[in-house]
């Protein structure tokens, strides 16, 4: 073969044997280069993988870290403030009040919500508030195909006076400035006459509400009967205390004022 190509390359021209040459440099070059260049590229993808190997390791050290400070940081409940009247956890009950009797927050919005029917069409809710209540209503509707009604959510200083100059007794109504509504942080859901009747008639609602609403930060404030949170059982009555305490809450399966008094 090889004899066969000397005879054969031994006829050519010199400018033929120049050309030829030159043709077969530039296709070795062109293979050389090709080469060369997944070679290179080969490098800088190994090296970029090393690159990012070593930054998820990083990450992963920082979010060790932060775990760490988490556990260190846990939430804890009795940090909370209970005390100033525009504390999403202010504590309010038949012996405490607002520090202010007629304390009003100035972060009111209108219970907009497409999953929400204000049965009074102008209720009000402090923000933070109405932002849960709107995502709770969403998967409230989602879950049993009903618009959460709210009946009653603020209550003023003078609509409590009012109420209470009408028909309220004490085991069933705060006084003014003494009412969880005047937080603008709690809503009546649905028609309230009496709680057998709620309960026969709305349980899934409260079933849901029940195992879901604390997700949202909202809480049952009266669950347990007067013995222990003076007022009686109010199955329709929820109010925003903040998702974390709210959790904590339930999980622990105490009411705000139980919590309040053992802690
Ligand atoms: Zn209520």
């Amino acid at each position: 073969m090889l004899s066969f190509f000397g005879l054969y390359w031994k006829n050519f021209t010199f400018k033929s044997k120049t050309i030829l040459s030159l043709k077969l440099t530039s296709k070795f070059m062109k293979k050389f280069l090709l080469l060369f260049l997944i070679f290179l590229s080969s490098c800088s993808f190994f090296e970029k993988k090393q690159e990012i190997k070593n930054q998820t390791e990083v990450l992963q050290k920082y979010e060790d870290k932060l775990i760490v400070t988490w556990k260190i940081l846990e939430f804890n409940p009795k940090n909370l403030d209970f005390k100033s009247d525009d504390s999403i956890t202010k504590f309010v009950w038949k012996e405490i009040s607002f520090t202010n009797l007629k304390y009003e927050p100035n972060d009111l919005v209108f219970l907009s919500g497409n999953f929400i029917i204000d049965t009074k069409w102008n209720q009000t809710l402090r923000l933070e508030a109405f932002e849960k209540l709107d995502k709770l209503s969403k998967d409230f509707y989602n879950d049993l195909w009903v618009k959460l009604k709210i009946v009653s959510a603020y209550r003023s200083y003078n609509h409590q006076v009012w109420i209470k100059l009408w028909w309220c007794w004490d085991n069933f109504c705060a006084k003014p400035g003494f009412s969880e509504h005047q937080s603008w942080l709690a809503f009546d859901m649905f028609e309230t006459t009496n709680k057998e009747e709620f309960l026969k008639k709305y349980k899934k609602y409260f079933h849901w509400m029940s195992k879901n609403a604390y997700k949202y930060g909202f809480h049952n404030s009266y669950s347990k009967w007067k013995e222990i949170d003076w007022y009686e059982i109010e199955p329709w009555h929820w109010r925003y205390v903040w998702v974390d305490f709210a959790k904590y809450l339930w999980e622990n399966n105490l009411t705000f004022g139980e919590f309040y008094y053992l802690k």
